[in-house]
């Protein structure tokens, strides 16, 4: 893989990445067409990340199918398909510490997620040589983390984030609305209800981020997690809603934890 990188290089071909744990749908195939305006070749990673899962998560059971993956991308324009067995070297020990910012939203549930996302995807930085990386807003604390690691380790890459791909009902696609139950897949969307609840308000005037959160999320018809209103940089709570601001949920479902989230 580093030498089809170097010889890419040399060649001055652009190459965008775009870093997956495979199982892929609709949101990651349009990060794939994205990559593909952006640059020369385009490379896709699939590995599930052991290091980004909590003892009590879902890794052993995270819905894995390489075939499947492959042929969907086959159909699209994809140059390399990057799928290795292992990352880690034995005793590998020197993370990618992401600070404060791993330790809100989603990381305060999922202690150590996110120093687990940034050391996998500076490894793959650092095997791949992107020119560019495509990530989905539909992870927006991710890519809040990924950009700042890029800048604070000055790394030669264009950071590029996709719109959110939804169901027609509203819910985000991921991997894991295969573990939903009919019954809770119904109950699925409220999340996306709830935050839109907070767009209406914003867009009525209403600015007291406290007030609309609190009421919208009653909407949420699963255990809520959080719904909050941060700078989308900084991840840092916002007191008044303005035009930018990041609005992040998280809501359990059975053993299903559904995230979302709209920019205002
Ligand atoms: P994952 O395989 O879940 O680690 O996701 C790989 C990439 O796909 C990440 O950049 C995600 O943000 C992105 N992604 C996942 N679901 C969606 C979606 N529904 N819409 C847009 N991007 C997504």
């Amino acid at each position: 893989m580093f030498s089809w990188a170097l010889e890419q290089r040399k060649r001055g071909r652009a190459v965008v990445f775009v870093p997956t744990m495979g199982c892929l749908h609709q949101g990651h195939l349009s990060l794939v067409r994205r990559a593909g305006g952006l640059g020369d070749r385009v490379v896709v990673s699939i590995y599930v990340n052991p290091a980004q899962f909590g003892k009590k998560e879902d890794f052993r059971g995270y819905p894995r199918d390489l075939q499947r993956d492959a042929r969907l991308l086959e159909k699209e324009k994809v140059d390399v398909l990057f799928a290795p067995k292992n990352l880690y070297g034995k005793g590998a020990c020197v993370t990618a510490d992401p600070g404060p910012m791993g330790d809100v939203l989603c990381g305060r549930s999922r202690p150590g997620h996110f120093r687990g996302v940034a050391t996998v995807v500076l490894k793959l930085f650092n095997i791949i040589r992107p020119d560019a990386a495509v990530f989905g807003r539909k992870d927006a604390q991710q890519f809040a983390i990924l950009d700042k690691m890029v800048s604070d380790f000055n790394l030669p890459v264009k950071m590029v984030a996709a719109p959110v791909v939804r169901e027609k009902d509203g819910l985000a696609m991921s991997s894991r609305n295969v573990y939903l139950s009919p019954a809770e897949r119904k109950k699925a969307p409220s999340l996306h209800g709830a935050l839109k609840a907070v767009s209406l308000a914003y867009k009525k005037g209403e600015r007291r981020a406290a007030r609309v959160l609190k009421k919208a999320s009653r909407i949420a018809e699963g255990d809520l997690e959080y719904l909050e209103a941060v700078d989308r940089r900084t991840l840092l709570p916002v007191p008044r809603l303005k035009a930018g601001v990041l609005v992040a949920g998280a809501m359990r479902l059975g053993r299903t934890r559904l995230i979302d989230n709209i920019i205002l």
